[in-house]
């Protein structure tokens, strides 16, 4: 089978052909301009950032790619979905509620005059507005897809590629099997199924403040708060209200080993192309502002390199894999955590710092990430690299 082509535009700029150029540029090659039929529902899947995080994409880059699909003919909508993490929003609130997060975004620069169009959370008001699918995974055997996925003809994958401390890369495949799926997706990937309530801490009654943010409703009110093991979903509301806003710390439920959440997003990612079908998907990797910590940090860290480029394709593997091929090859910041690097080296692992505990070396999540998704199908490590320059001009 034909290795499939990731598109490179990289960062050189000048003003005739500037970074929303080459944007253009790539949307054009990926065949989107033809893709797109009159009145098609495009959604453009991206990420807002959280308060404090500096190194997020622009809107701008958001509003070139909407006002690219309306000029093909569709009609876009830009989305995200909620986040984990109740009652630790920080200053403007945080990431876990529809309204929390559109906040956010506005804050951030992202509303519907700056970005051209409708923004709406994939996943409804708590993150349970979701289709579930079964899938065969070693992992994980159903995914809760964000409910705006089903009724999509086209939907864009703008990321912005940078780091992630539990999974290495954050790129297209994360952007899918985080990105698109609704909180018992994204509790399936962080937290063991095994939440508990300390009756000796737990305040009773006269708290009862864990039942009001249980998006599905599942603890009642006994001498203790009692939690419904099986409808729970492991969001961690509860658990996050009952720690930030009460201060008891009566609830826990425990974290997955880093290497497994990394593998089991790949499976969630499995499912939500599968869904619908993987060519309504086209990826777009924004490698610029790649610092060692994913954007839902309130924290822009410093950058590892320098910015790299633009990637395009219609798979997420190949995509993500050149990505990590250029930062791996670019030079490393002398003022960040991979100042160390060897050439070629994976400068989100020596940033991250996640070592085996026997042999001391640095342990790969990327890598993880990457061949576990080759395995399962989701799409192929080699690609075909396809620089694109500056057109000429016409005479
Ligand atoms: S929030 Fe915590 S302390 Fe309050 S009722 Fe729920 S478990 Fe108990
Ligand atoms: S009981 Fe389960 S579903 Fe309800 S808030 Fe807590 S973790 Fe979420």
């Amino acid at each position: 089978m034909a290795e499939p082509i990731v598109y490179f535009a990289d960062r050189e700029a000048d003003s005739e052909y500037n970074m929303l150029d080459k944007i253009e540029h790539v949307f054009k090659r990926l065949g989107l301009e033809k893709a797109i039929k009159k009145d098609y529902r495009v959604q453009v899947k991206t990420h807002f950032g959280n308060w404090g995080n500096t190194n997020y994409l622009r809107p701008a880059y958001v509003r070139k790619v909407v006002d690219l699909v309306r000029e093909a003919g569709g009609h876009p909508f830009v989305t995200e979905t909620c986040g984990l993490g109740y009652g630790a929003g920080g200053t403007y609130g945080g990431r876990t509620t529809a309204p929390e997060y559109l906040a956010m975004a506005a804050l951030n620069g992202f509303t519907p005059a700056s970005v051209g169009a409708p923004i709406l959370m994939a996943d409804g008001y708590w993150g349970t507005d979701t289709h579930r699918v079964a899938i065969d995974g070693e992992f994980v055997q159903h995914v809760d897809i964000a409910a705006a996925v089903l009724d999509s003809d086209i939907i864009i994958m703008l990321t912005h590629a940078k780091g992630h401390g539990l999974s290495g890369l954050g790129g297209s495949i994360k952007n899918l099997g985080i990105g698109l799926v609704g909180k018992s997706g994204k509790a399936e990937m962080h937290f063991m199924k095994n939440i508990s309530v300390d009756a000796e801490t737990c305040k009773g009654p006269e708290c009862s403040a864990c039942l009001s943010v249980c998006p599905v409703r599942c603890i009642t009110m006994k001498k203790v708060a009692v939690i419904d093991t099986d409808a729970c979903i492991h969001c961690g509301h509860c658990r996050g209200v009952c720690a930030s806003e009460v201060k008891a710390r009566a609830i826990s439920i425990g974290w997955r080993p880093a290497p497994e959440q990394a593998v089991r997003f790949v499976e969630n990612a499995l499912g939500v192309v599968d869904s619908v079908g993987r060519e309504r998907f086209y990826y777009l990797n924004l490698a610029i502002d790649i610092s060692d910590k994913c954007d839902c940090w309130n924290v822009g860290a410093p950058l590892l390199v320098h910015d790299v480029g633009i990637f395009g394709s219609q798979d997420p593997v190949a995509i993500d894999q050149a990505t990590m091929d250029a930062v791996s090859a670019a030079t490393p910041n002398p003022a960040s955590l991979a100042s160390d690097c060897k050439e070629g080296e994976d400068k989100f692992a020596v940033a991250h710092g996640h070592k085996d505990q026997d042999s001391g070396e640095h342990l790969h999540f990327a890598e993880d990430q990457l061949s576990h998704a080759e395995k399962i199908g989701l799409g192929s490590r080699k690609y075909r690299l396809v620089t694109l320059r500056k057109p000429k001009a016409k005479k």
